[in-house]
């Protein structure tokens, strides 16, 4: 979608809170301890090159990306820190991840066989991270003799450098233990299989970080802590406490285009499942479904000039109607989310009434909108 740089609304993000949050995590780190910095999904919807080179000039000293092509684009950006593709690549973009010095994700065997015949090829050599499915059930190693053969297999393999093993917790964020230091011991008997020596091994995400659960290693894979977003991501309950103070960086923010006033039978967007039983005034707001303000925020108060009003009717695919409590001008800015974690209209409120997790609410707004820079 086409950014829609001439209408009123926007995605503001403040780049003095991405550094502050990289700042804290910093600090909070063992020494030696690095940070790589997650900036998949354009930067959790934040923008990925922007939040990239804040993090890195705050200390942040590799990046993390789902997805070759998000590492294309910060290598196009000028990027050189290492970049690690966490998802699996195509093995035949084994070469073209190796031209541009990306680190991929290897979790089989076979997918390490059909990587070395295309580097083979080429002539090429790739830097790879071992992921190790040690309980989340998604990508990587998890049996012993496929992970015994896969280290012989890179024994002095001229086609790969492994730079790293990792693996992903699925209950990082949880105040039980009991998975997590499953997960953990299963990470550490496939560790000690090996003969080979990976630079680096990591396991944190920002919940293992911030939550008190850090396992000593290399490097966390700091993600949603950067955005200043809390990791707990249970829909509707009360986020626990971090180590570290977060302060997140993101508003939605856009204006009154239309204003009006209805009086008693009138409805309002699809389907009238609004209607007014007295005289009242609505405004409309240019954002929509297509923009990522989801359908079931119905009901959701965002800020209007000083007061709070509740979205009324269906959100429909690129505007919405709010009522006022009075008439106000064309104009009136409408603050839709903010970035001050005690506002009522803070993303985990927002994340809370669509039933999700801020993570979803952030990286689900869409290109139309915006993104603008502060600091
Ligand atoms: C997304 C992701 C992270 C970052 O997780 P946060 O909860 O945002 O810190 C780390 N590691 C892997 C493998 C991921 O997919």
């Amino acid at each position: 979608m086409v950014p829609a740089i001439h209408r009123p609304a926007k995605v503001v993000v403040d780049l003095n809170a991405i550094k502050h949050n990289v700042t804290a995590e910093m600090q909070h780190l063992p020494q030696g301890v690095q940070m790589w910095a997650v900036v998949k999904a354009n930067g959790y919807g934040h923008g990925a090159v922007q939040v990239a080179k804040t993090a890195l000039a705050a200390g942040a000293t590799g990046l993390c990306v789902a997805v070759l092509d998000e590492a294309l684009e910060l290598r196009n950006a000028d990027i050189t820190a290492p970049i690690l593709v966490l998802g699996i690549t195509p093995a035949k973009e084994a070469a073209l991840a190796s031209s541009f010095d990306v680190s991929l994700t290897a979790g089989s065997l076979s997918w390490l066989k059909a990587a070395e015949q295309v580097l083979a090829a080429s002539g090429q050599r790739l830097k790879i991270h071992l992921g190790i499915d040690s309980g989340m059930g998604r990508i990587g190693f998890s049996e012993d003799a496929e992970f015994v053969q896969a280290n012989h297999f890179l024994e002095d393999n001229e086609h790969f450098f492994v730079e790293g093993m990792f693996t992903h917790f699925s209950t990082a964020d949880s105040s039980d233990d009991t998975y997590f230091n499953y997960q953990v011991k299963r990470f550490k008997h496939l560790q000690s299989l090996l003969t080979i020596k990976p630079k680096y091994i990591h396991l944190d995400n920002t919940a293992a970080s911030v939550f008190g659960k850090e396992v000593k290693t290399d490097l966390v894979r700091f993600g949603i802590g950067i955005y200043g977003l809390n990791p707990s991501a249970n829909p509707a309950s009360p986020s626990l406490p971090t180590e570290i103070d977060l302060q997140p960086a993101l508003s939605l923010v856009s204006e009154l285009s239309f204003v009006k006033q209805i009086h008693q039978g009138y409805g309002v967007g699809y389907g009238a499942t609004y209607q007014a039983d007295s005289d009242q005034w609505i405004g409309t707001v240019p954002v929509g479904y297509a923009d990522g303000w989801q359908r079931s925020l119905q009901g959701f108060k965002v800020k209007v000039g000083d007061s709070y009003c509740p979205i009324v009717g269906r959100i429909c695919m690129d505007q919405f109607m709010v009522l006022l409590p009075k008439e106000l001008p064309v104009g009136t800015p409408v603050e839709l989310l903010s970035a001050d974690p005690a506002a009522p209209n803070n993303i985990k409120a927002a994340a809370d009434q669509v039933g999700t997790i801020h993570y979803e609410i952030a990286c689900l707004l869409s290109d139309r909108l915006p993104r603008v820079y502060h600091s």
